[in-house]
């Protein structure tokens, strides 16, 4: 999938020397922008998207200093480099600015996807302009009634001539209102069971027949949606891999999803999930409350740091070790548990650490601003790319060989499969 003809030219210390001239003399800081949603970017869409804007034109400039793509192949206009070098360029990224916004979903699991099944016009028309930052995609997977268990997806598409008709509807969307293309898992055969009557679709969403709803978040974020789609017509190039095999790739775009930062597409300063609340952050909101000498903020000073500490290690050995071939890829589902649970309980620490202060503050508050705001939001890191429920089973079944958990629906037709109300 990978081609590492690439790496033969440029050996991973001349890579990093590219690397560290290009962001020297060319990016700055991140500055204080949001590089990533869900906080409450206080409900100003135009400022929103003018982010959204330079975040395109900064993935841009990585594109055009050949920095963009490092583990892409070069036929579809990434470097055709490894992930090796792609890690140097996460190691290197660190206190410089970035295009979070195109990574997760958009580098992975979307991009992934369709270099895994797409066919060879389908790559050569969507990768580039990925790669180049014009054209960014989000997950249309989660429905009303269908979240950990994706493969009971109700979106219908059914076959009209060199078409497909879609209907239904798909919700959590991150970031849909400012994305340009969705990738849809939609039932294409009722009469067979649940994952093998899937297929998987690509279109605009911008599509006649679309409609995108925001969602508010706990905190007052916007950028959830919830799409309705009404007899939106798809063509049948737009298609990814076959006709009710949609499962083949769900199975693998949820691998990508897991993958997270570990993924060899994925530009992100190293240890990204965890460096948010690293010891420094921790600290520097003991230090507002004015609690450094209480021995109860000590504790949870210590509590917190070895939490980000065991994260930093985990992420990197099991990134390593599936590099190398010595745990199954599935043993990403490993780091998607623990960061999930450490985030959520680093949040909780340095909530309780700031005092009250921490319940009402103004973005102008220093370390302490926000402290509630991730507290509120703290669990969206045990559920968004999958819940640490589901990576539990995964760990069990997949990366342990534990049996399966039962289902009751696995052997019957998806059409007799009892229903609740919806
Ligand atoms: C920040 C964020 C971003 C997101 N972005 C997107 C996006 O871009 N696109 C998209 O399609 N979706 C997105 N989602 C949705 C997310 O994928 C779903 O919320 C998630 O998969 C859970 O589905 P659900 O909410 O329907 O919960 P349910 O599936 O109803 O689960 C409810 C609870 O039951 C548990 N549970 C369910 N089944 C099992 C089982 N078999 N074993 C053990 N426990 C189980 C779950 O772990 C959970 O705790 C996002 C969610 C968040 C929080």
């Amino acid at each position: 999938m990978m081609d590492s003809g690439g790496a033969e030219a440029e050996s991973l210390d001349d890579f990093r020397t590219r690397v560290r001239e290009f962001l020297r003399a060319e990016i700055g800081p991140p500055g204080d922008s949001a590089p990533l949603t869900l906080r409450n970017t206080g409900g100003d869409d135009a400022e929103d998207l003018r982010e959204v804007a330079r975040q395109r034109e900064l993935q841009r400039r990585f594109f055009d200093a050949g920095l963009a793509g490092i583990a892409v192949p070069v036929e579809y206009g990434g470097q055709g480099l490894t992930p090796a070098h792609q890690r140097v360029m996460n190691e290197e990224i660190v206190g410089y600015d970035f295009a979070g916004r195109l990574q997760v979903p958009n580098m992975t699991p979307c991009m992934a996807v369709i270099l895994d099944f797409g066919t060879e016009e389908q790559k050569r028309e969507h990768i580039l302009p990925i790669l180049r930052g014009e054209r960014l995609w989000m997950q249309f997977l989660s429905e009303p009634g269908a979240g950990s268990d994706v493969a009971g997806a109700l979106t219908t598409a059914v076959r009209d001539g060199e078409e497909w008709v879609l209907n239904g509807s798909k919700v959590w969307t991150t970031g849909a209102w400012w994305a340009d293309w969705g990738l849809c898992l939609a039932r294409t055969n009722w009469d067979v069971p649940k994952h093998r009557g899937l297929t998987v679709f690509m279109f605009p969403i911008d599509a006649e027949g679309i409609e995108v709803h925001r969602i508010e978040m706990l905190n007052g974020n916007m950028d959830f949606c919830q799409e309705f789609l009404s007899d939106v017509r798809v063509p049948d190039e737009q298609r990814l891999g076959d006709v009710d095999d949609g499962w083949t790739v769900g199975l693998r775009w949820m691998f990508h999803e897991r993958m997270g930062a570990n993924s060899p597409y994925v530009t992100l300063p190293a240890d990204f999930e965890h460096t948010a609340l690293d010891g420094a952050a921790v600290l520097s909101v003991v230090a507002e409350a004015g609690a450094i000498d209480d021995p109860v903020a000590q504790d949870r000073i210590g509590e917190a740091e070895t939490l980000h500490l065991v994260g930093q290690a985990l992420t990197r050995r099991v990134g390593d070790a599936m590099q190398r071939g010595t745990m199954s890829d599935q043993a990403s589902a490993l780091v998607r548990m623990f960061v999930g649970l450490s985030l959520a309980r680093r949040n909780t620490l340095t909530f309780e650490l700031a005092g009250v202060d921490g319940i009402a503050w103004t973005a102008d508050d220093g370390p302490i601003a926000f402290r509630g705001d991730d507290f509120l939001m703290r669990q969206a890191a045990c559920i968004g790319g999958g819940t640490i429920e589901m990576a539990a089973n995964v760990v069990s079944e997949r990366v342990l060989g534990m049996p399966r958990e039962p289902s009751l629906d696995r052997d019957r037709p998806f059409r007799d499969v009892p229903r609740g109300p919806r």
